[in-house]
């Protein structure tokens, strides 16, 4: 074993070498004294020292390796042979196994009693040890001690009580008790999993020979497969109980909700089950009741447009929408911003389908179409409840526009979403199911609309030089020449589980009504809106934010264009029914209009074509003219 011993105590030695000053030292013991922390964290407390350079100075002294646990290839094999608890009571990880050499990163190695813990523990083992950041060691704890093992293993048991029997077995009993506890403990893993990756949804899919489990995480899915399809009934048997549903039922779609205390956190499940070809599927939606107060700060909203939101909700009547497609963030920044208007002085009333979150002092009202129970009818019942602020979860249909308008112009400040692609259409989306436009032009204030891109791993992102078409296509969309901007790209390592991606950032755009703008609603010519709209001063296209954080290496220009091609492709959906899949047999010879249909929607695929093709043919070329075209149609 390694010999981990400091040749005097650490402050001497830091003084020896002139690192720090005597008197440094001694206010950093009596502070240490009182606050009961080591040595080198009161130092680096106190701010005599860097993290960094105490680090440096112990891997120095001990002669031990200074690691950064991001560049690691870690294999989750190793890391499990020392158990998660004294992993982290330690601060210690087995970021390397070889035979029987480990090598053991710790935080504090000038912690002897964790260097003896260890060294007993692992003891059939020859240890090295190596010093990491703390900082990047509690991440690694929620990526690497994952409970996938625990999961395999439960399923395996389970599969052995459940599998249907060759032969009938007399004394087998179906109710066993142990079973169900199994069931009970292979549910607990998979939810501690999800809980601890962050995921949004987990999604429960039998299959013919496999059992699926899949965690929707930064809005992709990742997937865990088992063998063990004999469970499925069990498990779903277990949820159903859980969630309240009706367990002799399963041919028939049901949803329900249930809360469960995970990792010390409440986390409200909404599940809804679905019959499938091979049982019953079941898709479960997150919600974690203590994520914290939502805040229009923590979207991701410019500080600039959040004081123009603020003035704008804060107005005592008038409708603000906030648009997207499903998973684009709006209810959080609606949330958000109701959080921002909730105190005492004012009664606040949602209408929601489901109520996602539980706010304090807010009337949270559920739609329940089975009873009658409408959004249109609850919003008109909630007006005479004298509310100052009204939430309506979407506009759905005709009379609830309608009511909603009429609420806003009636003393309400009235709040809501509307599933489109960018502010002008939605403004333009009211007319379309059938609200007067002199209701819209009066009543409506503003329009936020948004997205959310993926963030780039800051462990691993790489520069990257635009190619010659990203290049055009990005001056086309901005208008203007880029200048040398550094732009980054994806690439992939431990800490973002190789997807080169941590986390999403919202996209914002907002649209304020002007006079002008409400004058061409009265007269419902969309034109006119749309020539306004586009003119006024403060109006910032979604892809234009999205290129702000790409400019400043929050983001890639993978996700730029990704998101350009979204807010294009709806457009043409409502027009042509022609499929994405028929555009590599398009010929140039097809009418304009089909053209511009098959070929603007995917920007970002063309142009990693162009760029790959040495002989870049006509089709190709209109294609990407196509694209460019669309974006100044629907853009600036
Ligand atoms: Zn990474």
């Amino acid at each position: 074993m390694a010999q981990l011993k400091l040749k005097q105590r650490l402050g001497d030695l830091l003084v020896g070498e002139g690192i720090i000053s005597d008197e440094q030292l001694g206010l950093a013991l009596k502070e240490q004294r009182s606050s009961g922390r080591k040595l080198g964290a009161t130092l680096t407390h106190l701010g005599f020292i860097t993290e960094e350079q105490l680090l440096n100075f112990l891997s120095q002294q001990l002669d031990i390796p200074f690691l950064n646990i991001a560049t690691l290839s870690i294999d989750p094999q190793s890391v499990i042979k020392l158990p998660e608890v004294h992993a982290r009571r330690h601060r210690a990880l087995v970021v390397k196994a070889e035979h029987d050499v480990l090598t053991i990163a710790l935080s504090d190695p000038a912690d002897l009693n964790a260097v003896e813990a260890i060294s007993n523990l692992l003891s059939a083992y020859q240890l090295e040890f190596a010093i990491v950041r703390e900082s990047e060691l509690l991440p690694a704890y929620d990526r690497l001690y994952r409970r996938t093992k625990d999961i395999e293993a439960f399923a395996g048991q389970l599969e052995d009580e459940h599998r249907p029997a060759q032969e009938f077995d007399i004394f087998r009993d179906v109710d066993d008790a142990s079973s169900e506890a199994t069931v009970v403990k292979f549910l607990n893993s998979v939810f501690e999993d999800a809980v601890q990756v962050g995921a949004s949804d987990i999604h429960i899919e039998p299959d013919e020979k496999a059992l699926r489990i899949r965690l929707r995480v930064d809005g992709v899915l990742q997937e865990n497969i088992l063998n063990e399809v004999a469970i499925v009934p069990a498990l779903v048997l277990r949820l159903k109980l859980m969630a309240g549903l009706d367990i002799s039922e399963k041919r028939l779609p049901q949803d329900g909700r249930f809360n469960l205390k995970v990792r010390n956190q409440s986390i409200d499940i909404r599940m809804s089950t679905m019959p499938v070809q091979f049982g019953e599927s079941v898709v479960m939606r997150l919600l974690n009741q203590d994520s914290g107060i939502f805040q229009l700060e923590s979207t991701g909203m410019p500080a600039d447009l959040i004081k123009r939101l603020r003035g704008l909700i804060r107005r005592p009547h008038g409708m603000v929408l906030v648009t997207g497609p499903t998973g684009s963030g709006k209810t959080t920044s609606l949330y958000a911003a109701l959080s921002e208007l909730n105190e005492p002085g004012k009664k606040i009333i949602t209408v929601e389908d489901p109520v996602e979150y539980r706010l304090p002092r807010i009337s949270q009202v559920q739609v329940n179409p089975k009873i009658g129970l409408d959004f249109a009818h609850i919003l008109r019942t909630c007006l005479r409840q004298d509310p100052d602020i009204l939430l309506v979860g979407e506009m759905r249909d005709k009379e609830t526009v309608e009511i909603g308008l009429r609420g806003a112009l009636t003393g309400h400040m009235v709040l809501s979403t509307l599933h489109t692609n960018d502010a002008i259409t939605c403004a333009l989306r009211l007319m379309d199911m059938g609200a007067p436009g002199y209701l819209i032009g009066a009543a409506l204030r503003a329009v936020v609309a948004q997205r959310l891109v993926r963030k780039l791993c800051n462990q691993c992102k790489s520069s990257h030089d635009l190619t010659s078409s990203e290049h055009y296509c990005l001056e086309k969309m901005a208008k203007a020449p880029l200048s040398d901007e550094q732009f980054y790209r994806s690439v992939g390592c431990q800490s973002c589980n190789y997807t080169g991606y941590r986390g999403r950032i919202g996209v914002f755009e907002l649209l304020e009504i002007t006079d002008a703008m409400g004058d061409a609603l009265r007269r419902e010519s969309a034109a006119e809106f749309e020539a306004e709209a586009r003119k006024s001063k403060h109006y910032r296209p979604l892809v234009l934010s999205a290129l702000d954080f790409a400019k400043q290496g929050l983001t890639s220009i993978e996700e730029v264009l990704k998101l350009a091609d979204e807010v294009t492709l709806d457009d043409r959906n409502s027009e042509s029914d022609i499929s994405m899949d028929n555009h590599h047999s398009a010929s140039v010879s097809v009418s304009d209009t089909a053209v511009s249909n098959t070929l603007g929607a995917n920007i970002a695929a063309h142009v990693r074509e162009l760029d790959k093709v040495d002989n870049v043919d006509v089709e190709n070329i209109l294609r990407l003219v196509e694209a460019v075209r669309s974006l100044d149609r629907s853009g600036q």
